[in-house]
């Protein structure tokens, strides 16, 4: 049986052999050669261990389907997105669950131009796949497949992107994860001074989540600490996201380096539009208009935001998970192109990581998670809004462009359901931590109502 509703803001996720099965990616390859008739596809996965397996099934499909198939092993994210421009095929497919745990995989597809899916896109592939409306090629027009390796080409346009002129020495967390040989050559080549620690590639993630956040970094922040190095970049699952630690070995808040280099961004161009989601703190607001720019807000996830900053024409635009877009290289949020580009903006400011993110007005801002079944959870964002609504008579604003956003004159709350987990997501920012709490506590207990009420 498939589920309601196969893909969510980040494509197909699940947990492989039950919502995410190789007979399901062989659907999923032959809807993809059936749309549109796309001839020319690139193929890549992370370091999951069951990437193989379901690349195999995709690929099965894919050439059943008549496509062409170049299979580029284990790459970033952001890479495949790159190739699929750079060498002018129809499709790119990135099999990854991205952050999630091991036992987690998931399907996302870019088109020619480096973005990713829309819904609609998503949409159309999901009818061809419930109606199983696919279109089998001819036994003489199956295609072919190859395999490829582009991690040079994505190397060379980095390095002629960005020179460097210090040897930073840099400590490198890949986490086991797709990143694991791409990002510490990419420095490198860069000339840093490069320390790698858990750069063997594991899909089972011994060495630390694939998630990277403080508690997951505490063993980089040390290293960097005792190797007295410029900086620690670490790295998600698939690498479209990146977190660092500061040059004193500390965790840099995501919000704070968001803020931060939006408005060096913002600054390097005399103004300019900035993209961000309704979970960013609102320090970025602040930085981004002290520099005479402009933020715009979207839902939570990249797809939402590549496709404002192409509408807003954003010459910069970031989620406070680590995922950075740059427009001037691609649209998909990329890891390892926002570590070079940062390390380029401390070389023109002068500055180390610590300073350049000193300026971000702290705030105190808590995140939570409640755990509900996916099919509860839309359900209990909606009842959860009246209830809020009453609990906090004093709200300025309230907004639903995902979930429901209420806010006051000293922060805002914003209760939303996970894309690609089941669980609601909390999230409430203050001037002061206290008052942030309060209302953290308030928020939970209406939330559980609501998870209680949905239930009956
Ligand atoms: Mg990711």
């Amino acid at each position: 049986m498939l589920k309601a509703k196969l893909f969510g803001s980040s494509g197909i996720r699940g947990i492989v052999n039950a919502d995410l099965t190789p007979t399901l990616a062989v659907k999923v390859g032959l809807a993809i050669a059936t749309f549109g008739k796309k001839r020319k596809v690139l193929v890549a996965r992370d370091t999951r261990v069951s990437g193989l397996m379901l690349e195999k099934a995709l690929v099965s499909g894919l050439l059943a389907g008549g496509a062409n198939v170049y299979c580029l092993d284990v790459l970033p994210t952001p890479v495949l997105a790159y190739l699929t421009k750079r060498l002018n095929a129809d499709v790119g497919i990135m099999i990854t669950a991205s952050h999630n745990p091991p036992q987690y995989n998931g399907i996302k597809i870019f088109d020619a131009n480096s973005t990713s899916y829309n819904e609609e896109e998503q949409d159309k592939i999901e009818k061809i796949i419930k109606n199983e409306s696919f279109t089998f090629a001819g036994w003489q027009k199956i295609g072919n497949a190859f395999a490829v390796d582009g991690k040079q080409k994505y190397i060379e346009a980095i390095c002629k992107a960005i020179k460097l002129r210090k040897r930073w020495h840099i400590v490198v967390d890949p986490g086991c994860g797709a990143t694991h040989s791409i990002a510490p050559t990419v420095f490198r080549v860069l000339g840093c001074k490069v320390t790698a620690i858990n750069a063997n590639p594991d899909g089972f993630f011994p060495a630390r989540s694939p998630e990277p956040d403080v508690e997951s970094l505490v063993p980089l922040a040390k290293v960097v600490r005792e190797l007295k190095a410029d900086l620690g970049v670490a790295y998600d699952g698939d690498g479209d996201r990146v977190a660092f630690v500061d040059e004193k070995g500390r965790f840099v808040d995501f919000d704070h380096a968001l803020a931060a280099y939006a408005a060096y961004v913002v600054g390097q161009n005399g103004g300019g539009t900035v993209v961000t989601n309704v979970e960013a703190s609102m320090c970025i607001d602040e930085m981004v208009s002290a520099n005479g720019g402009k933020v715009v807000r979207t839902k939570v996830g990249d797809i939402y935001i590549t496709e404002s900053m192409m509408m807003h024409k954003a010459i910069f635009g970031g989620e406070p998970c680590g995922a950075w877009i740059h427009p001037k290289f691609h649209y998909c949020p990329d890891g390892i192109l926002s570590s070079t580009l940062l390390l380029k903006a401390l070389e023109k400011e002068e500055k180390c990581l610590s300073d350049f993110v000193a300026e971000a007005p702290k705030y105190a801002i808590i995140r939570e998670n409640i755990a509900c079944e996916n099919e509860a959870k839309h359900k209990v964002v909606e009842k959860a809004a009246e209830r809020l609504k009453s609990a906090f008579p004093q709200y300025k604003d309230f907004s639903m462009v995902d979930g429901v956003r209420l806010s006051f004159s000293e922060g805002w709350i914003l209760v939303r359901a996970s894309g690609t987990e089941p669980l609601v997501r909390l999230t409430v920012e203050g001037k002061s931590l206290k008052h942030t709490k309060e209302i953290m506590k308030m928020a939970v207990e209406g939330v559980k109502k609501s998870i209680a009420e949905v239930k009956k």
